[in-house]
């Protein structure tokens, strides 16, 4: 086949240069026809929809059709011309096709439509060619591009948190270890214990569960900054929301108190909602046709809503006396689940949530302390369908106030030295918060399951591909 450059199918199928002679490369979602004509379904992975390649059976060896399998993957080149088809205004009339690779029908395990997504997990290395994976991985580029935008037009700065971490004192779940000992022999201590000074870094390291405490370091310089990196979690929760590896981005900001702090998680969810309803509509009407036919209203729904704010007191209160049974019982103290969050978003106040001023007992040692002893300036962004999607908080800036909390929750002075010299030297009032970048694809793509929303899910007793 002579040379020439590809046109993407996305492009072709808005163009109306009709008689054009163009060349597509894709894989073959479905062959069908009778013994004068066949109909190829290509699809390249820049759009939803495919494009129609029609072929004259008389023009083409018998043997090279065959070739033509659900699965294979080919380079056609033909007349763009416009098609008496429904639902598609162009196809390709096919004048030389190659087979770049055929798809044996008895083996390829994607033959027909409406696979399980349970099914698809086992194959994730071939999930990114169906329809759904394709419309979710194209949704969660859209968004991480669309994130890097908001703040560099903000003025933020994008900020690379470290992934091997020396610290554990964020306290966000259980850690990861990250060491070069032989796990079957590692070197010990007279007492026992082992000697981890011999290990690669001479000392204790993990994968981060968080970037937010370098973050603050790097606030305390350029105002405005943003992590959006990997984080690790140990939990062994099997959840439909959780994962052991996850993206998170967390902005972080000077000057700002907690008010500032939701009026921004506010905006920016919003700006990402309009994003993806501007950029990946096709993909968003594919998605709510195939899986949650309230997908885009919900969208909608985000954008024209204004947040509702409240303490977690207050919530704890019309928990309380909602009159609902729980799986877990409420009371001023306890976490809430994603029972409770979701209860509040979608039956009580049928739009987004904030909840604030935690108890500071279950909440990290960085949080702003209220002059009532007991609670802190924490804020939990609640989501329909998800319950918290976004965990933030005003951070303590004073240096006493910081130090009392961390004697009282045993965190060793060592291993925060370099945070605590941010409040010794210059500090000021500052806030951010974390958002879960699987949590937002989940709901932006209607997606029931966060093993869905990323290529290579790692969770309990899973780490295939
Ligand atoms: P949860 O209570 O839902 O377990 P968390 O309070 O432990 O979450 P944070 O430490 O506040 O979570 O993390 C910030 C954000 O990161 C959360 O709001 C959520 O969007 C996301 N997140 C936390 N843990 C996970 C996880 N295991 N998998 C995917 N996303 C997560
Ligand atoms: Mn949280």
């Amino acid at each position: 086949m002579e040379h020439q450059r590809r046109s993407k199918i996305s492009d072709l199928l808005k163009s109306k240069e009709y008689g054009k002679e163009v060349l597509v490369k894709g894989w073959v979602r479905t062959r069908r026809g009778n013994k004068n004509v066949n109909f190829i379904a290509l699809n390249d992975g820049s759009v939803v929809h495919h494009i129609q390649v029609v072929a004259e059976v008389a023009n083409f060896d018998e043997n090279l059709l065959k070739l033509v399998t659900t699965g294979s993957c080919l380079a056609v080149k033909g007349v763009l011309v416009e098609s008496q088809g429904q639902g598609q205004n162009v196809e390709i009339q096919a004048r030389e096709i190659e087979v770049y690779g055929s798809a044996d029908a008895e083996t390829y395990p994607l033959q027909k439509k409406g696979h399980t997504l349970e099914f698809l997990r086992e194959i994730a290395h071939l999930r990114p060619r169906t329809n759904t994976f394709g419309a979710v991985l194209r949704i969660r580029h859209a968004m991480a591009y669309a994130i890097h935008k908001y703040f560099n037009d903000q003025g933020f700065f994008y900020i690379h948190a470290p992934i091997i971490t020396g610290s554990d004192a964020e306290g966000a779940g259980a850690m990861f270890r990250v060491t070069t000992l032989d796990a079957g022999n590692p070197p010990r201590l007279p007492g026992g214990e082992i000697d981890y000074a011999q290990d690669f870094f001479g000392k204790e390291t993990n994968l981060t569960v968080s970037g937010q405490l370098e973050a603050e370091l790097a606030a305390m310089a350029l105002s405005l900054v943003y992590t959006f990196g990997p984080t690790f979690r140990a939990e062994n929760s099997n959840t439909p929301r959780h994962l052991a590896e996850f993206w998170m981005i967390e902005p972080e900001m000077a000057f700002y108190d907690i008010n500032d702090n939701m009026d921004l998680a506010e905006e920016f969810l919003k700006y990402l909602m309009q994003y993806a309803l501007d950029h990946c509509y096709d993909d968003l009407e594919f998605l709510n046709k195939m899986y949650d036919n309230e997908l885009i209203d919900r969208l909608k729904g985000v954008i024209g809503s204004s947040f509702e704010r409240l303490t977690y007191t207050k919530a704890v209160e019309i928990l309380m006396a909602s009159g609902q049974t729980w799986e877990y019982p409420v009371s001023w103290g306890a976490d809430l689940q994603a029972e409770h969050e979701r209860y509040l978003v979608e039956k009580h106040f049928g739009k987004p949530v904030i909840l604030t001023d935690y108890p500071k007992d279950i909440k990290a040692f960085y949080m702003k302390q209220n002059t009532d002893g007991k609670t802190v300036r924490g804020m939990d962004v609640l989501f329909p369908k998800i319950g918290e999607i976004i965990g933030g908080s005003q951070r303590e800036e004073n240096l006493d106030a910081l130090m009392n909390r961390i004697h009282e929750m045993n965190i060793p002075e060592k291993d925060v030295w370099w945070y605590l010299d941010t409040r010794k030297f210059g500090t000021t009032p500052h806030a951010g918060f974390g958002l879960g970048f699987e949590r937002l694809i989940l709901f932006v793509t209607g997606m029931a399951n966060i093993r869905d929303v990323i290529p290579f899910p790692r969770t309990p007793k899973n780490a295939e591909f």
